[in-house]
């Protein structure tokens, strides 16, 4: 990898700033990179080469302007956010040829700021998925090693950051898609509080739970994109009318753990931790209390109902959703459909996969007259005790932690045949969706038995990213950057 490539978002910012790099530079690392990589990795569903090195240009010429706080800097965006004039598939047949007119207020934001988008990432379909295996345009490989997933579904995003083909990324986590894939690629990545980012532009899975945030290579870089990205938007009603804070300085000031304490759930410490991830947690736990944090025991007990809680919740919001995709409005429609229901079920039944109709079909299911008290109602009253619990814990400690996922990247298929294995996947991830809370992964080390990246989650209090990320700057400073991925 070329030295440019692997610098840290914020680093090569200031280079740009200090004109030691230019933009043209930046991009031209990135797309030789991406030439080199993507016939391994496929992280990426379409490369904007000659708009990214024009933009590039025009920003060369005009200087480095410091209103401009990621001036310069090229990041790849999920192909679940529209971007103007450039396909927004979500990963799925039904959306092929749809290209927005219009960009996502977080695409607008970075833009604003004078990002330069190098392309789209690929995707689990409609993000329905954790290993990006659902994408119908070609599942994404793990650059750590190609025979394994990246996790899902942000997987393009993740894969691209740690392939070094971007120095940065959106992606969107409705139960995990963040933090999963940044735990399996060994990057940083964070959901953000429901209603920090706007989630206008975004094509909506479950709208409850979406929320749109980074995946970068440090913690410092991650507030530099959330602090551009945040703050409220008048197209999205539920976006949180709060001040952004100064994400990046107050990240940069933490320098150590004191004062804090880490609330240590035991339900995330049980069965079914591989030994390797429990190694690497229990280390970077080690590191936190040198540096002055108190672990502190709490309990999630409800954290036992979250998987079925959660898919109910998210397969009703999505069923609701994807109903727009008709094949009339937009969107893959079929040719030789001879009436109406015709042509909404050969449209639908030969757009969407089979993982996105399996959802669509219990998602209207538990909605129904007759099951709906059965099966949504009663999850939504789960959720609220989901929801409890965080709060319950937050009044002994500060930040929670607890590993990403029980296990390391696994095999490319060893889960796709089996959709109950990889809803398994989600177990700790998706509490904190169905709450509302911010939550970050950050690389802890490799694990003994496979080599493969360990992530750790920080979960925090609404509105409270500054804490998780300044404690991830503090503790990742102390662990170290892991080693380049070894699978390219
Ligand atoms: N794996 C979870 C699902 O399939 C989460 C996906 C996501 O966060 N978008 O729904």
């Amino acid at each position: 990898m070329s030295d440019l490539c692997s610098l840290d978002l914020t680093d090569l910012r200031d280079r740009l700033a200090g004109k030691q790099v230019s933009a043209r530079e930046a991009v031209s690392a990135c797309l030789e990179r991406i030439e080199k990589t993507e016939p391994a990795v496929h992280a990426l569903l379409n490369v904007q080469a000659d708009a990214a090195l024009e933009t590039a240009q025009a920003l060369d010429q005009a200087g480095p302007d410091s209103t401009k706080p990621l001036w310069g800097v090229p990041l790849v965006i999920k192909d679940a956010l529209c971007t103007a004039g450039v396909p927004t598939t979500c990963a799925s047949k039904i959306l092929e040829n749809f290209t927005p007119f219009y960009d996502a207020t977080a695409v607008a934001k970075l833009k604003a700021a004078g990002a330069v988008l190098l392309g789209k990432a690929n995707m689990d379909e409609f993000a329905m998925g954790s290993s990006t295996e659902n994408s119908a345009f070609g599942r994404t490989a793990n650059p750590w090693d190609l025979g394994r997933v990246p996790g899902g579904s942000s997987g393009g995003s993740a894969a691209a950051v740690a392939a070094g083909q971007a120095f940065g990324s959106l992606g969107t986590d409705t139960g995990g898609s963040i933090r999963l894939p940044a735990s399996f690629c060994g990057v940083h990545g964070i959901k953000p509080t429901y209603g920090r980012v706007s989630r206008y532009g975004l094509v909506a899975y479950g709208s409850s739970l979406d929320q749109i945030g980074p995946l970068c290579r440090s913690a410092k870089d991650l507030a530099a994109v959330l602090e551009v990205i945040s703050g409220h938007d008048p197209k999205d009603s539920t976006s949180a009318p709060r001040p952004v804070p100064a994400f990046e300085a107050e990240t940069a000031a933490r320098k150590d753990l004191s004062g804090l304490r880490l609330g240590m759930p035991e339900e995330y410490f049980g069965e079914g931790l591989t030994d390797e991830v429990r190694a690497c947690c229990e280390k970077a736990l080690e590191a936190a209390k040198s540096l002055g944090a108190e672990i502190v025991p709490v309990r999630l007990p409800h954290t036992r109902y979250a998987i079925a809680t959660y898919y109910i919740v998210a397969m009703a919001e999505a069923s609701s959703n994807l109903a727009r995709f008709d094949g009339v409005r937009y969107g893959y429609r079929h040719a030789g459909a001879q009436d109406l229901t015709d042509l909404y079920e050969l449209s639908r039944s030969e757009g969407f996969g089979e993982e996105v109709q399996r959802r669509i079909v219990l998602g209207t299911y538990v909605l129904s007259a007759g099951y709906y008290d059965a099966y949504y109602r009663k999850a939504a009253q789960v959720r609220r005790l989901i929801r409890q619990d965080f709060l319950d814990a937050f009044a002994a400690c500060d930040v929670i932690v607890g590993p990403a996922s029980p296990f390391v990247a696994f095999g490319l298929g060893e889960k796709a045949g089996d959709p109950l294995q990889m809803y398994l996947s989600d177990i700790f991830t998706i509490s904190l969706n169905l709450s509302g809370l911010p939550g970050l992964s950050l690389p802890v080390g490799l694990g003994a038995d496979s080599g493969m990246p360990v992530g750790l989650q920080m979960f925090g209090r609404a509105f409270d990213e500054s804490t998780l990320l300044g404690a991830a700057h503090a503790l990742s400073g102390t662990l170290g950057p892991l080693p380049a991925p070894k699978g390219l």
